[in-house]
This record gives structure tokens, sequence and C-alpha cells, in this order.
């Protein structure tokens, strides 16, 4: 049944836009999701194109992860973890996440609630972990211009979306950006995959040496950038970035936020590359967004640090009352049971190919298309002004904002971004889901 819509029913505020933005706007409310579709309270389907926010990676309302929470929920709702304390849920989940990274060295979780939590404790380690080694000074953190690593104060400190820091500086000192590895946009005009990944890796050689590698403790990144637009580092930047991290003793902290568990078709972004980072950080994805969950898993080198002390250098003065929620851990249990079984990563690589194969021409198609690229189900299309000096549309122009209103009465929620649309579908999304959202594009 159809609510009639009043904009004083509600008080929150929506996040990443001017309150007065959507003061008069009648939101989309969705009221129900159920495997590839949510609908909204006016009895629309529509193919969830964005998987709620990169993380419904396993369809809407999957009736082994609801058995599992509700299982939890019978047992035990709640307990912390601090004091020494655990529950049955946190240890099988931080022994699954060490089998799963088996590949990468892992050895240790740190439990939060979000991707932002995952980040702040992320950035938190690197910097102890050279305390730990005698080295305090290496304080400074380097990023990409792009990136996106979540809202609390060291996220948005590495962030490379200047906006995000607009209006609550001053912020953690020591954090810079190089270019980011774009194919489609980069101060070079370089569109040769190899040689603008060398570019990018020179960047960041050069900047560790600028300001002395004694002084830097770690470079994160997205193994795909999400939020800044779905940017693919040409495959030689990662492997790269390794090399010149390990020559200066630099610690590499991948935001698997959004990459992990197969987003970007292979079981993490960084192993896509084939990459092993210090420091991986899991959330979205990891509990398919039923529960909120962050994961920071450390490798070897990490562990020892601490491991090798005992003196107050060590303490792991972190962590959150919700980290390792017993729910928020049986749901992701339940999740990488299906990411596993139903081989969730190759299945992304695999549709992904094909969406991107129904987007590319619409380069040629529609004069306002830029670009499409994408890697596994996450996909981008740059909208442009023109299309020969690459010039963006105006940040007030809203054509993506329209494109994606029209694609909703068409069947599909696409996320306009600026003057991007971006995609990214539940990874059990199949041929004739990707047909869905590439007509609904179309209308
Ligand atoms: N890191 C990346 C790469 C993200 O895309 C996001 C969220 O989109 C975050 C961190 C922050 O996650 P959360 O919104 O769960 O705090």
């Amino acid at each position: 049944m159809t609510t009639p819509y009043n904009h004083t029913d509600y008080r929150f505020w929506h996040p990443m836009a001017h309150p007065n933005d959507w003061a008069e706007r009648e939101p989309l409310r969705i009221v129900k999701g159920d495997g590839l579709y949510i609908w909204d309270d006016k009895g629309r389907k529509m193919l969830d194109g964005f998987a709620g926010l990169w993380c419904v990676n396993v369809g809407h309302n999957r009736p082994e992860v609801k058995a599992a929470i509700t299982k939890q929920m019978d047992e035990l709702a709640y307990y912390q973890l601090f004091d020494g304390v655990s529950h049955p849920m946190a240890e099988a989940l931080s022994n699954r996440l060490i089998q799963m990274t088996q590949q990468e060295d892992m050895r240790r979780v740190l439990y939060g609630m979000g991707g932002s939590d995952g980040v702040e404790t992320a950035l938190k380690v690197a910097r102890q972990y050279w305390i730990l080694q005698g080295k305090p000074q290496r304080t400074r953190f380097i990023s990409l211009k792009n990136a996106y690593h979540g809202v609390h104060m060291g996220g948005t400190s590495v962030s490379g979306l200047p906006i995000y820091r607009l209006n609550y500086g001053p912020m953690l000192e020591g954090c810079t950006q190089i270019e980011s590895p774009w194919q489609y946009r980069n101060p070079w005009n370089c569109d040769d995959p190899d040689t603008l990944g060398k570019l990018v890796a020179e960047q960041l050689e050069r900047e560790i040496l600028y300001y002395g590698p004694d002084t830097v403790a770690a470079f994160i990144a997205e193994p795909v950038q999400g939020a800044g637009g779905v940017i693919v580092p040409p495959a030689n930047f990662w492997p790269l970035v390794r090399e010149i991290c390990d020559k200066y003793g630099v610690l590499l902290i991948a935001d698997e936020v959004v990459t992990g568990f197969g987003r970007s078709g292979a079981m993490f972004g960084s192993r896509g590359w084939g990459v092993k980072p210090d420091i991986m950080v899991f959330a979205k994805a990891l509990t398919a967004g039923y529960v909120p969950l962050s994961a920071t898993v450390l490798n070897q080198r990490i562990e020892a640090a601490y491991l090798d002390n005992r003196d107050a250098r060590g303490l792991l003065m972190t962590g959150f009352t919700y980290g390792g929620h017993p729910l928020a851990c049986a749901a992701g249990l339940a999740v990488l049971d299906i990411v596993e079984q139903e081989n969730l990563p190759a299945n992304a690589a695999h549709q992904g190919e094909y969406l991107l194969g129904q987007l590319l021409p619409f380069e040629s198609r529609f004069r306002s298309v830029g670009n499409v690229r994408g890697k596994g189900l996450m996909l981008a299309l740059d909208l442009v002004e023109d299309k020969a000096s690459k010039r963006t549309l105006a940040p007030d122009n809203g054509l993506a904002f329209r494109i994606a209103e029209a694609a909703r009465d068409a069947g599909a929620v696409v996320r306009p971004v600026g003057p991007k649309l971006v995609l990214a579908p539940p990874l059990t999304i199949d041929k004739a889901g990707c047909d869905t959202l590439v007509l609904a594009l179309q209308t």
C-alpha cells in the first residue's frame, strides 16, 4: 500500500548531501528486498543495481543468512571481546578469515562495525607497528587521488576526494595523495596501461624519497577505486607498488571494503593483482550488509612486531563495543559459505565481462557517454559534455541523476555519483539480470 509522502515525516538527514538538497524532495523509500530485487513504497520492483551500497553481494532475503542470525539471536544476542572475553562466533569467523587469506600470510583479525572503523584500525596499527620497530617518526600515510577510505578522521585524511575534507579540517598531519592510475583521465594524457602503471608507481617512489622513507608508515589504496568512480588500475600497478613498498619498508594497506569477497572478479582485489598486502580491510560484503561488521586483517610481519614486544608500546588500545558482534559474525559465516559454495568471485568475473561488453557500445551510441569501464561487477559510465576534450558535465547538470531516475521507472536502481553512473549489482546476478540493467539504462 502506498503511504502518502510528507517531507516532515522523518527527522534524519541523509549522508553525503546538503540537508537542504533533500528537504523538499521525496526519497526513494525501499520497503522490501528479495534476491536481486528491491521494492519501493509505491510497489515498483527494481533490480538492485548497486547491491544496497556495494554490499548485498549474496542478494536480499537469503534464508541461510536469516537462519544463522536468528539462531544466534536465540543463543546469545550480544557479548563483547574486551577483557579477554570471547564468544564462539567471533572465534569461528576469525579462523575462517585467516584460513581464507592464507595465501596472503594473514594471521590476526581486529573487528569493528563498518569500513570506516576497519580503515581507522589499519591506520592506527600501521603507526603502532613503527613504534614497535623503534621508528616512531614513521607516521606519514600516502594514498591515491580519488580514493575513498571512509569518514573517520584518519580515513578522511587519506581520502583522495577533497570534498570529504572540505568542512572538517584540520586533518591528520602527514597525509598526501599521488595521482590516481586512471586511464581515461590522468595528467600525462597517457592511455597506455603499462606506461601509466609505471608513471604512477614512480610518483609513489618519488613521494617516499621526497619526505624520506624513514617518515612513511604506509601506503593505503583500494585495489579498484570504488567511490571515486570505479577506477581500474593497470595490471602492473599493484605489483610495482608492492615492490616499491618493500624497497623502502613501507607497509601496504589494501582497503578491500568494496573489493573483498569477489566484487572485482577475484576473491580479493589484491589477490586479483597477484599482490600480498600487509593489512587488508574488510567490511560490506563480509556480512553482505545483513548486520554491520568490519575485519582488519594483519599479516605475519605485523603479528610478530606485537608478539615480540612485552612493554606498553604493544598495548592495542583500540576496539569497539560492537566489534565482532555475535549476530554479525553469524551472518558473516553464513555469507562466506554462500560466497564459496556459489563461487561468487567467478560469477562476478563472468557476468561483469558480459555486462561491460553490453555497456561499451554506449560510448559510440550516446552523445554524453565518454567512457565505460569496469572490473568484475563494479562498473561506471562517465558522462561528458564533449567527448573529444573529455570535458565533464557541470556539477549542477543533473543528467546522471535524471538517467538514474528514469532507470528506476524502467526497473533498475543504478547510482548517480556526480557526473557518473555506477553499477555494482549483487554477485548472484545472471545474464537476464544484466540485460535488465542494460535495458533500464537505455530508456
Ligand atoms: N573504504 C572503502 C573503499 C569504501 O568504499 C567505504 C564505503 O563505501 C569505506 C571504506 C567506509 O565504509 P563504511 O561506510 O562502512 O564506514
